[in-house]
Protein backbone atom coordinates (compact mmCIF):
# COMPACT_ATOMS: atom_id res chain seq x y z
CA UNK A 1 0.00 0.00 0.00
CA UNK A 2 2.64 2.16 1.08
CA UNK A 3 4.34 1.83 -2.55
CA UNK A 4 1.15 2.83 -4.28
CA UNK A 5 0.37 5.98 -1.96
CA UNK A 6 4.08 7.35 -2.80
CA UNK A 7 3.23 6.36 -6.53
CA UNK A 8 0.35 8.47 -5.91
CA UNK A 9 2.03 11.34 -4.24
CA UNK A 10 4.66 11.49 -6.88
CA UNK A 11 2.16 11.43 -9.78
CA UNK A 12 0.35 13.73 -8.63
CA UNK A 13 3.10 16.23 -7.86
CA UNK A 14 3.76 16.55 -10.86
CA UNK A 15 -0.02 18.07 -12.29
CA UNK A 16 0.01 20.57 -8.74
CA UNK A 17 3.63 21.71 -10.28
CA UNK A 18 2.05 22.01 -13.45
CA UNK A 19 -0.86 23.60 -12.22
CA UNK A 20 1.19 26.30 -10.42
CA UNK A 21 3.12 27.02 -13.02
CA UNK A 22 -0.01 28.18 -14.82
CA UNK A 23 -1.01 30.20 -12.02
CA UNK A 24 1.80 32.10 -12.07
CA UNK A 25 1.79 32.95 -16.13
CA UNK A 26 -2.33 33.88 -15.29
CA UNK A 27 -0.53 36.03 -12.31
CA UNK A 28 1.63 37.92 -14.95
CA UNK A 29 -1.17 37.87 -17.62
CA UNK A 30 -3.05 40.15 -15.11
CA UNK A 31 -0.36 42.22 -13.55
CA UNK A 32 2.65 43.21 -15.88
CA UNK A 33 2.15 41.13 -19.26
CA UNK A 34 2.72 43.81 -22.29
CA UNK A 35 -0.76 43.50 -24.07
CA UNK A 36 1.44 42.02 -26.92
CA UNK A 37 1.93 39.19 -24.72
CA UNK A 38 -1.88 38.00 -24.77
CA UNK A 39 -1.60 35.56 -27.96
CA UNK A 40 1.46 33.46 -26.98
CA UNK A 41 0.60 33.55 -23.40
CA UNK A 42 -2.44 31.85 -24.20
CA UNK A 43 -0.69 29.01 -26.12
CA UNK A 44 1.16 28.27 -23.44
CA UNK A 45 -1.31 28.25 -21.20
CA UNK A 46 -3.04 25.63 -23.09
CA UNK A 47 -0.01 23.58 -23.26
CA UNK A 48 0.38 23.83 -19.73
CA UNK A 49 -3.06 23.21 -19.06
CA UNK A 50 -3.12 19.93 -21.58
CA UNK A 51 -0.04 18.33 -20.11
CA UNK A 52 -1.68 18.55 -16.46
CA UNK A 53 -5.13 17.37 -17.63
CA UNK A 54 -2.78 14.29 -19.67
CA UNK A 55 -1.12 13.33 -15.99
CA UNK A 56 -4.26 13.83 -13.87
CA UNK A 57 -6.29 11.88 -16.39
CA UNK A 58 -4.47 8.48 -16.46
CA UNK A 59 -5.52 5.16 -16.05
CA UNK A 60 -3.05 4.71 -13.68
CA UNK A 61 -4.02 7.20 -11.32
CA UNK A 62 -7.83 5.85 -11.44
CA UNK A 63 -6.15 2.13 -10.53
CA UNK A 64 -4.01 3.64 -8.08
CA UNK A 65 -7.06 5.77 -6.32
CA UNK A 66 -9.41 2.61 -6.42
CA UNK A 67 -6.84 0.46 -5.12
CA UNK A 68 -5.86 3.28 -1.92
CA UNK A 69 -10.04 3.79 -1.49
CA UNK A 70 -10.27 1.34 1.12
CA UNK A 71 -6.54 0.91 2.32
CA UNK A 72 -7.57 1.84 5.62
CA UNK A 73 -6.21 5.25 6.33
CA UNK A 74 -7.79 7.06 9.13
CA UNK A 75 -10.15 9.48 7.92
CA UNK A 76 -8.67 12.88 9.52
CA UNK A 77 -4.61 11.19 8.17
CA UNK A 78 -3.77 13.41 5.22
CA UNK A 79 -3.25 10.22 3.21
CA UNK A 80 -6.82 9.70 3.32
CA UNK A 81 -8.13 13.45 2.81
CA UNK A 82 -5.24 13.28 -0.40
CA UNK A 83 -6.99 10.04 -1.73
CA UNK A 84 -10.35 11.75 -1.35
CA UNK A 85 -9.81 15.05 -2.61
CA UNK A 86 -7.79 13.60 -5.93
CA UNK A 87 -11.04 11.01 -6.46
CA UNK A 88 -13.37 13.80 -6.16
CA UNK A 89 -11.48 15.95 -8.81
CA UNK A 90 -10.19 12.86 -10.70
CA UNK A 91 -14.09 12.00 -10.90
CA UNK A 92 -14.58 15.88 -12.32
CA UNK A 93 -11.82 15.65 -15.16
CA UNK A 94 -12.63 12.28 -16.26
CA UNK A 95 -16.67 12.07 -16.37
CA UNK A 96 -16.98 14.66 -19.36
CA UNK A 97 -16.33 13.03 -22.48
CA UNK A 98 -13.46 14.85 -24.46
CA UNK A 99 -15.45 15.86 -27.61
CA UNK A 100 -17.40 18.07 -24.58
CA UNK A 101 -14.71 19.44 -22.94
CA UNK A 102 -13.15 20.82 -26.64
CA UNK A 103 -16.44 22.09 -27.33
CA UNK A 104 -16.71 24.00 -23.76
CA UNK A 105 -13.34 24.98 -24.32
CA UNK A 106 -14.23 26.12 -27.58
CA UNK A 107 -17.12 27.92 -26.77
CA UNK A 108 -15.87 29.81 -24.16
CA UNK A 109 -13.13 31.74 -25.42
CA UNK A 110 -15.35 32.49 -28.14
CA UNK A 111 -18.12 33.96 -25.45
CA UNK A 112 -15.74 36.22 -23.82
CA UNK A 113 -15.04 38.33 -26.51
CA UNK A 114 -18.71 38.29 -28.18
CA UNK A 115 -19.70 39.18 -24.17
CA UNK A 116 -17.19 42.10 -24.02
CA UNK A 117 -18.37 43.54 -27.22
CA UNK A 118 -22.01 43.04 -26.60
CA UNK A 119 -21.31 44.70 -23.18
CA UNK A 120 -19.95 47.51 -23.87
CA UNK A 121 -22.59 48.27 -26.93
CA UNK A 122 -25.21 47.70 -23.97
CA UNK A 123 -27.27 44.99 -26.11
CA UNK A 124 -27.96 41.34 -25.18
CA UNK A 125 -29.25 40.31 -28.58
CA UNK A 126 -25.38 39.69 -29.82
CA UNK A 127 -25.06 37.48 -26.58
CA UNK A 128 -28.00 35.77 -26.64
CA UNK A 129 -27.04 32.69 -28.76
CA UNK A 130 -24.14 32.05 -27.43
CA UNK A 131 -25.53 32.44 -24.06
CA UNK A 132 -27.98 29.65 -25.11
CA UNK A 133 -25.44 26.97 -26.20
CA UNK A 134 -23.55 27.53 -22.90
CA UNK A 135 -26.72 26.75 -21.08
CA UNK A 136 -26.95 23.93 -22.99
CA UNK A 137 -23.38 22.67 -22.52
CA UNK A 138 -23.97 23.33 -18.91
CA UNK A 139 -26.77 20.75 -19.11
CA UNK A 140 -24.70 18.43 -20.60
CA UNK A 141 -21.43 18.80 -18.40
CA UNK A 142 -24.94 18.52 -15.63
CA UNK A 143 -25.76 15.01 -17.19
CA UNK A 144 -22.10 13.90 -17.25
CA UNK A 145 -21.28 14.88 -13.96
CA UNK A 146 -24.90 12.51 -12.48
CA UNK A 147 -26.82 13.93 -9.37
CA UNK A 148 -29.82 12.49 -7.46
CA UNK A 149 -32.85 15.24 -8.69
CA UNK A 150 -31.44 18.19 -8.68
CA UNK A 151 -29.41 19.26 -12.01
CA UNK A 152 -28.15 22.37 -9.91
CA UNK A 153 -26.59 20.15 -7.37
CA UNK A 154 -24.32 18.81 -10.35
CA UNK A 155 -23.20 22.22 -10.81
CA UNK A 156 -22.58 23.68 -8.02
CA UNK A 157 -20.69 20.85 -6.72
CA UNK A 158 -17.82 21.67 -8.76
CA UNK A 159 -17.30 25.17 -6.63
CA UNK A 160 -18.57 23.75 -3.45
CA UNK A 161 -17.79 20.35 -3.06
CA UNK A 162 -20.84 18.30 -1.46
CA UNK A 163 -23.09 21.06 -0.94
CA UNK A 164 -26.86 20.90 -1.76
CA UNK A 165 -28.56 23.37 -4.05
CA UNK A 166 -31.69 22.35 -1.09
CA UNK A 167 -29.26 23.66 1.67
CA UNK A 168 -28.60 26.92 -0.22
CA UNK A 169 -32.11 27.30 -0.77
CA UNK A 170 -33.53 27.05 3.00
CA UNK A 171 -30.62 29.61 3.48
CA UNK A 172 -31.06 31.50 1.00
CA UNK A 173 -35.01 31.67 1.61
CA UNK A 174 -34.55 32.59 5.21
CA UNK A 175 -31.84 35.49 3.90
CA UNK A 176 -34.27 36.84 1.68
CA UNK A 177 -37.34 36.97 4.54
CA UNK A 178 -35.21 39.31 6.11
CA UNK A 179 -32.71 41.08 4.16
CA UNK A 180 -35.70 42.42 1.45
CA UNK A 181 -37.74 43.91 3.70
CA UNK A 182 -34.78 45.51 6.10
CA UNK A 183 -32.93 46.88 2.40
CA UNK A 184 -36.31 49.11 1.92
CA UNK A 185 -36.77 50.00 5.81
CA UNK A 186 -32.89 51.42 5.23
CA UNK A 187 -33.88 53.42 1.38
CA UNK A 188 -36.76 55.28 3.78
CA UNK A 189 -34.20 56.46 5.89
CA UNK A 190 -31.04 57.31 3.13
CA UNK A 191 -29.99 60.43 4.42
CA UNK A 192 -28.79 59.27 7.60
CA UNK A 193 -25.49 58.40 6.09
CA UNK A 194 -23.38 60.19 4.17
CA UNK A 195 -20.35 58.89 2.19
CA UNK A 196 -19.10 62.17 0.17
CA UNK A 197 -16.32 62.43 2.81
CA UNK A 198 -15.01 58.82 1.04
CA UNK A 199 -15.57 60.86 -2.76
CA UNK A 200 -13.10 63.18 -2.45
CA UNK A 201 -9.95 63.22 -4.33
CA UNK A 202 -7.27 61.01 -2.44
CA UNK A 203 -3.37 60.89 -3.17
CA UNK A 204 -3.79 57.02 -4.85
CA UNK A 205 0.37 56.50 -3.60
CA UNK A 206 -0.62 57.20 -0.19
CA UNK A 207 -3.73 54.85 -0.64
CA UNK A 208 -1.26 52.11 -1.80
CA UNK A 209 0.75 53.35 1.45
CA UNK A 210 -1.66 53.15 4.00
CA UNK A 211 -3.14 49.82 2.82
CA UNK A 212 -0.02 48.06 3.65
CA UNK A 213 0.12 48.77 6.70
CA UNK A 214 -3.25 46.79 8.44
CA UNK A 215 -2.50 44.25 5.51
CA UNK A 216 0.75 43.07 7.44
CA UNK A 217 -1.41 43.80 10.51
CA UNK A 218 -3.78 41.46 10.00
CA UNK A 219 -0.86 38.71 9.07
CA UNK A 220 -0.07 38.83 5.72
CA UNK A 221 3.53 37.30 5.16
CA UNK A 222 5.60 39.80 2.80
CA UNK A 223 8.08 37.30 2.86
CA UNK A 224 5.67 34.32 1.37
CA UNK A 225 4.01 37.24 -1.20
CA UNK A 226 3.81 40.11 -2.51
CA UNK A 227 1.14 42.60 -3.87
CA UNK A 228 0.59 44.30 -6.80
CA UNK A 229 -1.90 46.01 -8.66
CA UNK A 230 -4.17 44.68 -11.40
CA UNK A 231 -7.43 46.04 -13.31
CA UNK A 232 -9.87 43.07 -11.43
CA UNK A 233 -8.45 42.70 -7.74
CA UNK A 234 -7.84 38.42 -6.92
CA UNK A 235 -5.59 36.33 -5.05
CA UNK A 236 -3.56 33.68 -6.39
CA UNK A 237 -0.64 31.07 -5.19
CA UNK A 238 2.31 28.86 -6.39
CA UNK A 239 3.22 27.45 -3.13
CA UNK A 240 2.04 28.28 0.44
CA UNK A 241 5.10 30.32 0.87
CA UNK A 242 4.55 32.27 -2.72
CA UNK A 243 0.76 33.86 -2.28
CA UNK A 244 -0.10 36.69 -4.45
CA UNK A 245 -2.82 39.36 -4.41
CA UNK A 246 -3.80 42.56 -6.04
CA UNK A 247 -5.48 45.65 -5.45
CA UNK A 248 -6.53 48.63 -7.24
CA UNK A 249 -6.64 52.72 -6.72
CA UNK A 250 -9.31 55.03 -7.45
CA UNK A 251 -8.43 58.23 -6.34
CA UNK A 252 -12.08 59.45 -5.74
CA UNK A 253 -13.00 56.13 -4.21
CA UNK A 254 -11.40 55.75 -1.09
CA UNK A 255 -13.22 52.59 -0.56
CA UNK A 256 -12.05 50.65 -3.21
CA UNK A 257 -8.15 50.04 -2.41
CA UNK A 258 -8.51 49.52 1.29
CA UNK A 259 -11.32 47.16 1.42
CA UNK A 260 -10.46 45.54 -1.61
CA UNK A 261 -6.60 45.21 0.11
CA UNK A 262 -8.53 43.78 3.09
CA UNK A 263 -10.26 41.41 1.02
CA UNK A 264 -7.64 39.71 -0.81
CA UNK A 265 -5.72 39.80 2.20
CA UNK A 266 -8.40 37.53 4.24
CA UNK A 267 -8.32 34.75 0.83
CA UNK A 268 -4.50 35.10 1.09
CA UNK A 269 -4.05 34.34 4.65
CA UNK A 270 -6.03 31.04 3.96
CA UNK A 271 -3.67 30.37 1.73
CA UNK A 272 -0.32 30.98 3.46
CA UNK A 273 -2.34 29.41 6.45
CA UNK A 274 -1.85 25.61 4.94
CA UNK A 275 -0.02 23.69 6.92
CA UNK A 276 3.81 23.03 5.77
CA UNK A 277 3.66 19.18 5.10
CA UNK A 278 0.56 20.02 2.92
CA UNK A 279 3.20 22.40 0.58
CA UNK A 280 2.82 21.05 -2.97
CA UNK A 281 0.46 18.69 -3.02
CA UNK A 282 -2.97 18.41 -3.86
CA UNK A 283 -4.64 19.51 -0.58
CA UNK A 284 -2.70 22.64 -0.29
CA UNK A 285 -5.03 26.10 -0.63
CA UNK A 286 -8.71 27.16 0.18
CA UNK A 287 -11.33 23.81 0.58
CA UNK A 288 -14.07 25.61 -1.30
CA UNK A 289 -15.00 29.20 -3.04
CA UNK A 290 -17.67 29.63 -0.41
CA UNK A 291 -15.16 29.00 2.75
CA UNK A 292 -12.41 31.18 0.89
CA UNK A 293 -15.32 33.99 0.31
CA UNK A 294 -16.07 33.30 4.15
CA UNK A 295 -12.04 34.37 4.72
CA UNK A 296 -12.36 37.37 2.42
CA UNK A 297 -15.17 39.01 3.62
CA UNK A 298 -14.42 38.43 7.40
CA UNK A 299 -11.39 40.73 7.25
CA UNK A 300 -12.84 43.22 4.92
CA UNK A 301 -16.32 43.53 6.60
CA UNK A 302 -16.79 41.68 9.75
CA UNK A 303 -13.18 43.50 10.89
CA UNK A 304 -12.63 45.95 8.30
CA UNK A 305 -15.98 47.67 8.50
CA UNK A 306 -16.21 47.17 12.37
CA UNK A 307 -15.91 50.54 14.52
CA UNK A 308 -13.16 48.78 16.70
CA UNK A 309 -10.60 48.45 13.78
CA UNK A 310 -11.39 51.85 12.41
CA UNK A 311 -10.90 53.07 16.50
CA UNK A 312 -7.04 51.92 15.96
CA UNK A 313 -6.26 52.94 12.08
CA UNK A 314 -8.68 56.18 11.59
CA UNK A 315 -6.36 58.25 13.30
CA UNK A 316 -3.36 57.18 11.22
CA UNK A 317 -5.79 57.38 8.16
CA UNK A 318 -6.49 61.04 9.49
CA UNK A 319 -2.75 61.43 9.29
CA UNK A 320 -2.64 60.26 5.73
CA UNK A 321 -5.39 62.57 4.37
CA UNK A 322 -5.63 65.66 6.87
CA UNK A 323 -7.21 67.77 4.44
CA UNK A 324 -9.72 65.11 3.60
CA UNK A 325 -10.45 63.87 6.59
CA UNK A 326 -9.06 66.03 9.79
CA UNK A 327 -12.71 67.78 9.95
CA UNK A 328 -14.47 64.36 10.14
CA UNK A 329 -15.45 61.88 12.84
CA UNK A 330 -14.75 58.21 13.68
CA UNK A 331 -18.33 58.08 13.50
CA UNK A 332 -18.95 59.63 10.58
CA UNK A 333 -16.61 58.09 8.76
CA UNK A 334 -17.28 54.51 10.10
CA UNK A 335 -21.71 55.01 8.56
CA UNK A 336 -19.73 56.37 5.36
CA UNK A 337 -17.56 53.29 4.99
CA UNK A 338 -20.73 51.27 5.85
CA UNK A 339 -23.36 53.00 3.89
CA UNK A 340 -26.38 50.86 2.24
CA UNK A 341 -27.98 51.50 -0.91
CA UNK A 342 -29.94 49.99 -3.72
CA UNK A 343 -27.54 49.82 -7.35
CA UNK A 344 -27.07 47.90 -10.11
CA UNK A 345 -23.70 46.33 -9.84
CA UNK A 346 -23.12 43.61 -7.84
CA UNK A 347 -19.31 44.26 -7.33
CA UNK A 348 -19.77 47.74 -5.84
CA UNK A 349 -22.75 46.21 -3.78
CA UNK A 350 -22.90 47.18 0.11
CA UNK A 351 -22.46 44.06 2.70
CA UNK A 352 -26.64 44.00 3.15
CA UNK A 353 -27.46 44.72 -0.65
CA UNK A 354 -24.78 42.20 -2.23
CA UNK A 355 -26.83 38.91 -1.35
CA UNK A 356 -29.42 40.08 -2.99
CA UNK A 357 -27.65 40.31 -6.51
CA UNK A 358 -26.64 36.37 -5.90
CA UNK A 359 -30.68 35.36 -5.49
CA UNK A 360 -31.11 37.13 -8.74
CA UNK A 361 -28.74 34.67 -10.42
CA UNK A 362 -29.26 31.91 -8.42
CA UNK A 363 -32.90 31.72 -9.09
CA UNK A 364 -32.40 32.57 -12.64
CA UNK A 365 -29.24 30.06 -13.20
CA UNK A 366 -31.86 27.51 -12.12
CA UNK A 367 -35.27 28.81 -14.37
CA UNK A 368 -32.30 28.57 -17.00
CA UNK A 369 -30.76 25.55 -16.64
CA UNK A 370 -34.43 23.58 -16.49
CA UNK A 371 -35.48 25.57 -19.44
CA UNK A 372 -38.15 27.15 -17.12
CA UNK A 373 -36.72 30.71 -18.96
CA UNK A 374 -35.76 31.46 -22.01
CA UNK A 375 -32.84 32.58 -22.68
CA UNK A 376 -34.42 35.66 -24.89
CA UNK A 377 -36.49 36.28 -22.00
CA UNK A 378 -33.34 36.59 -19.59
CA UNK A 379 -32.82 40.50 -19.54
CA UNK A 380 -36.59 40.91 -18.72
CA UNK A 381 -36.32 38.36 -15.79
CA UNK A 382 -33.41 40.06 -14.68
CA UNK A 383 -34.64 43.47 -14.34
CA UNK A 384 -38.19 42.18 -13.23
CA UNK A 385 -36.69 40.85 -9.97
CA UNK A 386 -33.92 43.66 -9.28
CA UNK A 387 -37.01 45.52 -9.04
CA UNK A 388 -38.56 43.22 -6.82
CA UNK A 389 -35.60 42.23 -4.00
CA UNK A 390 -34.16 45.80 -4.55
CA UNK A 391 -36.11 48.74 -6.00
CA UNK A 392 -33.85 49.51 -8.96
CA UNK A 393 -34.20 48.72 -12.34
CA UNK A 394 -30.85 49.37 -14.44
CA UNK A 395 -30.79 51.29 -17.35
CA UNK A 396 -29.43 48.84 -19.73
CA UNK A 397 -27.87 45.58 -20.21
CA UNK A 398 -24.79 46.52 -19.52
CA UNK A 399 -25.76 47.78 -16.03
CA UNK A 400 -27.93 44.60 -15.59
CA UNK A 401 -27.76 41.08 -17.23
CA UNK A 402 -24.07 41.58 -18.58
CA UNK A 403 -22.61 42.99 -15.99
CA UNK A 404 -20.99 39.63 -15.06
CA UNK A 405 -17.95 37.89 -16.64
CA UNK A 406 -19.22 33.85 -15.25
CA UNK A 407 -21.49 33.23 -18.13
CA UNK A 408 -19.23 34.36 -21.03
CA UNK A 409 -16.57 32.15 -18.75
CA UNK A 410 -18.69 29.12 -18.87
CA UNK A 411 -19.30 28.90 -15.12
CA UNK A 412 -23.14 28.60 -13.72
CA UNK A 413 -23.22 27.23 -10.31
CA UNK A 414 -20.83 30.04 -8.85
CA UNK A 415 -22.41 32.84 -7.45
CA UNK A 416 -23.94 31.51 -4.67
CA UNK A 417 -21.02 30.34 -3.33
CA UNK A 418 -20.29 34.27 -2.56
CA UNK A 419 -23.22 34.44 -0.20
CA UNK A 420 -22.85 31.10 1.34
CA UNK A 421 -18.69 32.63 2.17
CA UNK A 422 -20.85 35.81 4.27
CA UNK A 423 -23.05 33.51 5.98
CA UNK A 424 -20.22 30.99 6.79
CA UNK A 425 -17.79 33.92 7.82
CA UNK A 426 -20.24 34.97 10.68
CA UNK A 427 -20.61 30.78 12.20
CA UNK A 428 -16.61 30.54 12.12
CA UNK A 429 -16.27 34.04 13.95
CA UNK A 430 -18.68 33.71 16.55
CA UNK A 431 -17.65 30.44 17.23
CA UNK A 432 -13.76 32.65 17.55
CA UNK A 433 -15.27 35.28 19.57
CA UNK A 434 -17.01 32.33 21.69
CA UNK A 435 -13.33 31.30 22.68
CA UNK A 436 -11.70 34.83 22.77
CA UNK A 437 -14.55 37.48 23.94
CA UNK A 438 -11.98 40.75 23.61
CA UNK A 439 -11.53 40.24 19.81
CA UNK A 440 -12.87 43.60 19.23
CA UNK A 441 -10.51 45.64 22.22
CA UNK A 442 -7.73 43.47 20.05
CA UNK A 443 -8.95 44.86 17.42
CA UNK A 444 -9.01 48.58 18.72
CA UNK A 445 -5.29 47.77 19.97
CA UNK A 446 -4.52 47.14 16.27
CA UNK A 447 -3.59 43.60 17.23
CA UNK A 448 -5.22 40.53 14.88
CA UNK A 449 -2.60 38.03 16.12
CA UNK A 450 -5.67 35.66 18.53
CA UNK A 451 -8.15 36.04 15.05
CA UNK A 452 -5.75 34.66 12.78
CA UNK A 453 -4.17 32.30 15.21
CA UNK A 454 -7.87 30.77 15.43
CA UNK A 455 -8.51 30.52 12.06
CA UNK A 456 -4.88 29.04 11.06
CA UNK A 457 -6.15 26.30 13.90
CA UNK A 458 -9.63 25.66 13.01
CA UNK A 459 -9.27 26.14 9.52
CA UNK A 460 -6.51 27.15 7.68
CA UNK A 461 -4.35 24.88 8.38
CA UNK A 462 -6.05 21.91 7.33
CA UNK A 463 -6.20 23.30 3.59
CA UNK A 464 -8.44 21.34 1.26
CA UNK A 465 -8.78 17.97 3.80
CA UNK A 466 -12.22 18.98 4.72
CA UNK A 467 -15.22 20.22 3.19
CA UNK A 468 -17.00 23.23 3.95
CA UNK A 469 -20.23 21.42 5.79
CA UNK A 470 -17.36 19.22 7.33
CA UNK A 471 -14.86 22.37 8.48
CA UNK A 472 -18.78 24.21 9.88
CA UNK A 473 -19.65 20.54 12.06
CA UNK A 474 -15.36 20.55 13.53
CA UNK A 475 -15.10 23.62 14.51
CA UNK A 476 -19.03 25.02 15.87
CA UNK A 477 -21.18 21.78 15.89
CA UNK A 478 -23.63 23.34 13.49
CA UNK A 479 -24.62 20.39 11.54
CA UNK A 480 -24.36 22.63 8.45
CA UNK A 481 -24.71 26.03 7.16
CA UNK A 482 -26.99 28.28 9.04
CA UNK A 483 -28.11 31.73 8.23
CA UNK A 484 -29.11 32.78 12.04
CA UNK A 485 -25.48 34.23 12.59
CA UNK A 486 -25.41 36.19 9.60
CA UNK A 487 -28.69 38.09 10.16
CA UNK A 488 -28.13 39.27 13.55
CA UNK A 489 -25.04 40.64 12.59
CA UNK A 490 -26.59 42.44 10.15
CA UNK A 491 -29.63 43.08 12.12
CA UNK A 492 -27.73 44.23 15.00
CA UNK A 493 -25.10 46.30 13.21
CA UNK A 494 -27.24 48.39 10.93
CA UNK A 495 -30.19 49.01 13.26
CA UNK A 496 -27.40 50.51 15.06
CA UNK A 497 -26.38 52.61 12.07
CA UNK A 498 -29.43 53.81 10.83
CA UNK A 499 -31.16 53.79 14.02
CA UNK A 500 -34.36 51.18 12.80
CA UNK A 501 -36.93 51.03 15.33
CA UNK A 502 -36.38 54.32 17.10
ZN1 LIG B 1 -13.24 37.09 -2.90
Amino acid sequence: MNQKLQRLQSLLKDVTNLNNASALLGWDQQTYMPPGGAAARAEQLATLEKLAHQLFTTDEIGQLLADLADAGFEYDSDEAALVRVARREYDLARKLPPALVEEMSRTFSLAQQIWQKARAEKDFSQFQDILAKIVDLNIQAAEAYGYDDNIYDALLNQFEPGMKTAEVDAVFNQLKAELVPLVQAISAKKETVDDSPLRQNFDEQAQWDFGLIPLRAIGFDFERGRQDKSAHPFTTSFSVNDVRVTTRVYKDQFATAIFGTLHEGGHALYEQGSAAELDGTMLAGGTSLGVHESQSRLWENVVGRSRAFWQFYYPRLQEFFPAQLGQVSLDDFYRAINRVEPSFIRVEADEVTYNLHIFLRFELEQELLTGRLAVADLPAAWNAKMQSYLGVTPPDDSQGVLQDIHWSGGMMGYFPTYTLGNVMSLQFYNRALADIPDLPEQFARGEFGALLGWFREHIHRHGRKYTATELIRRTTGDDGIKAGPYLAYIRQKYSDIYGLGE
